[in-house]
């Protein structure tokens, strides 16, 4: 029997008797970070990072949460677990499962480029690594965040000296504080929807720094908006939310915004291609520096993905899983959610 194997509730390792990233409530939940498709309520008990635990707390309410720091093992039944940066947002980890010799590495998501805010991503040596292929195409290469960070301030700027407001769309966790670190704070005021902004305000009480942001409120004039920058989720987009904001641009931060198409589809008038996922050459990069001779596929372009992998000579497969891409649906009603309570 494989050390980790493929079910319908998840990544599991019998052995241990426990799930990584499950997508059915089990026992005992090993989870790779925050975001709603790898984490998800009703499990009994759930192993993290202790720097992923207060957003995961912040999201599923009161559950029993056991956090380890990055690099110590626990050992269940014999098989030892261990947690690596993965790079991806605070707190995100590649699960390592060691047993009799045979080492496995569950990378839930991962961003290869340091982002200086996130643990950056350290690769794993193992004989076995589950990957995902969000951006698991050539066409996807990212350029490096000082430059796509410039173009956003250049942006603000312009739409600045044009009296317009600046509506920059993104995930509410991860990206949002990634740009917040990045954006010209000189240039005027940040206001936040309210889903960045409770993201924002667990994240400042792990003891992280943000720049100062000001929460959309009703009691804002509407006069305050034009020259700053609201940053916001995709999702509140065509939302009566968005109305206050008259004669403003928007400009979405996501991978997607390397295709046309998606950024219509946004009613971006703008896109900036910036991703918490490894691009093309990411990814290649780090299954390389796995040293693994066999490689599980999940979310993204799986079946091209993995057909590139056994060219290069890898035992490459695609799995079936219930994680999506970026800027998914899910993670996008949760934020709204979170907003409105
Ligand atoms: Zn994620
Ligand atoms: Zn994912």
């Amino acid at each position: 029997m494989a050390l980790l194997e493929f079910t319908d509730r998840g990544i599991y390792c019998s052995r241990a008797d426990v799930y990584i990233d499950p997508w059915r409530p089990v026992k005992r939940a090993l989870i790779t970070h925050g975001h709603a498709d790898h984490s998800r309520w009703g499990n009994e008990a759930y192993l993290c990072t202790t720097s992923a635990a207060p957003v995961i707390r912040h999201r599923l309410g009161e559950v029993n949460i056991q956090t380890v720091n990055y690099g110590s093992t626990t050992t269940i039944n014999g098989v030892k677990f261990s947690f690596h940066p993965a790079g991806h947002i605070i707190g995100s980890a590649q699960i390592r499962v060691e047993y009799g010799g045979e080492i496995w590495v569950a990378s839930g998501d991962y961003k290869t480029e340091d982002d200086g805010i996130s643990e950056a991503f350290a690769p794993v040596r193992c004989h076995h690594f589950i990957t995902e292929s969000t951006f698991g195409l050539p066409v996807y290469r990212w350029r490096p965040q000082e430059e796509i960070m410039g173009e956003i301030n250049d942006w603000w700027r312009e739409n600045q000296s044009a009296g317009k407001t600046s509506i920059l769309t993104t995930y509410a966790l991860g990206k949002a504080q990634r740009l917040l670190r990045g954006l010209d704070t000189s240039i005027g005021t940040i206001y936040t929807h309210g889903a960045v902004e409770n993201t924002n305000e667990v994240i400042r009480r792990q003891g992280i720094d943000l720049p100062d942001t000001v929460r959309v409120t009703r009691e804002i004039d509407k006069k305050a908006y034009p020259g700053n920058l609201v940053l916001t989720t995709p999702g509140s987009i065509g939302q009566p939310w968005i109305k206050k904001f008259t004669g403003a641009v928007v400009g979405s931060a996501s991978g997607w915004m390397t295709l046309r198409g998606a950024r219509r589809r946004r009613g971006a008038d703008r896109g900036f291609v910036l991703s918490d996922h490894a691009d093309w050459s990411g990814l290649l990069a780090a299954i390389e520096a796995t040293g693994a001779e066999n490689v599980y596929v999940t979310h993204g372009y799986t079946a091209i993905f993995s057909k590139y992998l056994r060219s290069l000579g890898l035992n490459a497969v695609e799995l079936e899983t219930e994680y999506e891409g970026e800027d998914v649906a899910e993670e996008d009603k949760l934020a709204e959610k979170e907003a409105e309570s």
